[in-house]
């Protein structure tokens, strides 16, 4: 709706050539520290996202500003997806491709239950390379992925091409 459209566009700061020459970084900060507009948008994202989530999988470090209170709202739990080397005991882990270089992501072994049903929760979907790591780490564990929902979408980018089989809704779809 053109309320949430409104708030987001006013609410996400946009820095040129960071974090290197030629990204445009969208930043959610100006967002969370608006409790009405934190709210309003929160609410909004809990009403388009499929019925029935047990648990919602967030990726650090948005996924998880985003996705606990996602989750509290749906009435579901949170499970964290982090970055290398944080998580206790012996994680199963996911090495991607980045443009330069590759990144690697942790689920703690015994996070998810056989057949939970999964939403997977992030910031933002750019070449979605982050969001199918996520996703792979969910099913390994035999979860039930319902779906990958995002604040915002790059659209240019594709980035629903590499997450194929899950239905993906987004709060915002930019070019
Ligand atoms: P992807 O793996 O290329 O889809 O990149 C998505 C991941 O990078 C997510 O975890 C995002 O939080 C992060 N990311 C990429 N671009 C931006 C941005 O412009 N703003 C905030 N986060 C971003």
């Amino acid at each position: 709706p053109e309320e949430i459209q409104g708030l987001l566009s006013t609410h996400i700061a946009e820095y040129p050539d960071f974090p290197q020459p030629g990204v445009l970084f969208r930043d959610i900060t100006p967002l969370l520290r608006d409790a009405r507009a934190l709210r309003r948008v929160i609410e909004h994202w809990a009403s388009i996202i499929p019925e029935e989530i047990d648990v919602i999988v967030g990726t650090e470090a948005r996924g998880f500003v985003l996705g606990a209170p996602l989750a509290y709202e749906i009435g579901a739990g949170f499970v964290p997806v982090r970055k290398a080397g944080k998580l206790p005991g012996t994680p199963r882990s996911r090495t991607y491709d980045l443009e330069y270089g590759t990144a690697t992501v942790e689920i703690a072994e015994g996070a998810l239950e056989t057949g939970v049903r999964t939403l997977v929760v992030d910031d933002l979907l750019a070449t979605g390379g982050t969001a199918a790591a996520t996703v792979a780490l969910a099913r390994e564990l035999g979860a039930e992925v319902l779906g990958a929902s995002f604040l915002i979408e790059l659209s240019a980018l594709e980035g629903r091409t590499r997450l194929e089989g899950v239905p993906v809704s987004t709060v915002w779809s930019l070019e």
